[in-house]
């Protein structure tokens, strides 16, 4: 799969943890294809189109988490915005330089949320709203 060699020779360590990361997608990407190619969503729809538009959705739907509006960790419920946090260390190491602190209007639990452009801290924290885009390792 030609992702795969473009990962090994760009950096060999951010393709192991790519890999170590979504490695399922490997394992279902032919049946997605598949799937795709049977129903093509427009024409011409060849198997690189199907390939790139399967692992897309699964990026998209599977593995990444869409959080907006951000919910209490410890009870779900709704949070409020209330402002920006200082980054601790292991935040400024993960690229966590902005930090918003959202508190819940039910337990008051605070939920950090980093905004994040780094594509390996974004593998660690699979989660992400409108603003989160990785930039090249
Ligand atoms: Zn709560």
């Amino acid at each position: 799969m030609l992702m795969k060699a473009d990962f090994q020779t760009r950096d060999a360590h951010f393709a192991t943890t790519v890999k170590e990361s979504i490695g399922e997608v490997w394992d279902d990407l032919d049946g997605r294809i598949e799937v795709l190619q049977r129903e093509p969503p427009f024409e011409p729809f060849g198997e690189e189109e199907a390939t790139v538009l399967a692992m897309s959705q699964w990026f998209k739907y599977d593995f990444m988490t869409w959080v907006d509006p951000i919910k209490c960790p410890k009870c779900q419920g709704e949070t409020r915005f209330a402002g920006m946090a200082t980054p601790t260390q292991e935040e400024k190491e993960m690229g966590g330089d902005r930090v918003e602190s959202h508190r819940c209007v039910i337990c008051q639990t605070e939920r950090r949320f980093m905004r994040l452009n780094e594509a390996r801290s974004l593998l660690t924290t699979r989660e992400g709203r409108c603003g989160e885009s990785p930039s090249r390792p």
